[in-house]
């Protein structure tokens, strides 16, 4: 937006606001019509001044890229770069291939193919974010029955959460309510 563009559009809508505080219900018809000549106006002016796409998603990154509706900011892009990022996190380094490893034969013996993993992740609430708080179970039962422990255990957290853990992250239930803290700064004690 250019300077010029940044007064006329600025002018415009302060306009707008003057017609708005001075709108009743006895504002006659001319008037509406002047509003309405105005706003479009305006509206012209606004047209003129943005360029680009509307985004499609709320990164700032990539605001234009492909939409992930199950992500937080929409973006796929970083979505997947995250759950990549989750991925080798919980499989830890060893999930990672070797580069001295020989090349994988393209279609290899059945026994050769990566087995898929499932996991079911015990989590807790910590007040900020959610956080492992055991060992990932290979048996759903196994995790509930432990989750039920810390549960009932004395230090409790607020919430606790079954996390399954496949070719994606699923939530399969939610205890309690996951409650941001605020961390109490030193000063307030
Ligand atoms: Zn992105």
């Amino acid at each position: 937006m250019n300077h010029a563009q940044l007064t006329a559009l600025g002018r415009a809508l302060r306009l707008l606001g003057e017609h708005g505080e001075a709108l009743t219900g006895d504002t006659p018809d001319t008037r509406l019509h002047e509003v309405k000549a105005d706003l479009k106006r305006a509206l012209d002016l606004l047209a003129d001044s943005v360029t680009g796409a509307v985004p499609t998603t709320r990164c700032p990154e990539h605001p234009n890229g492909p939409v992930d509706e199950n992500a937080q900011d929409l973006c796929l892009l970083c979505e997947t770069r995250r759950r990549a990022a989750r991925r080798s996190e919980y499989n830890g380094p060893s999930a990672q291939p070797h580069p001295s490893d020989p090349t994988p034969s393209r279609y290899g013996v059945r026994e050769d193919r990566p087995q898929p993993q499932q996991r079911w992740l015990p989590e807790l609430w910590n007040g900020q974010a959610w956080q492992l708080c055991g060992t990932p179970r290979r048996d759903r039962h196994e995790a509930e029955l432990y989750l039920a422990a810390q549960r009932r255990g004395p230090r409790a957290a607020m919430a606790y959460r079954l996390v399954h853990e496949f070719t994606d992250y699923e939530v399969l239930r939610v205890w309690g309510t996951p409650v941001r803290v605020d961390i109490e700064p030193l000063g307030n004690l």
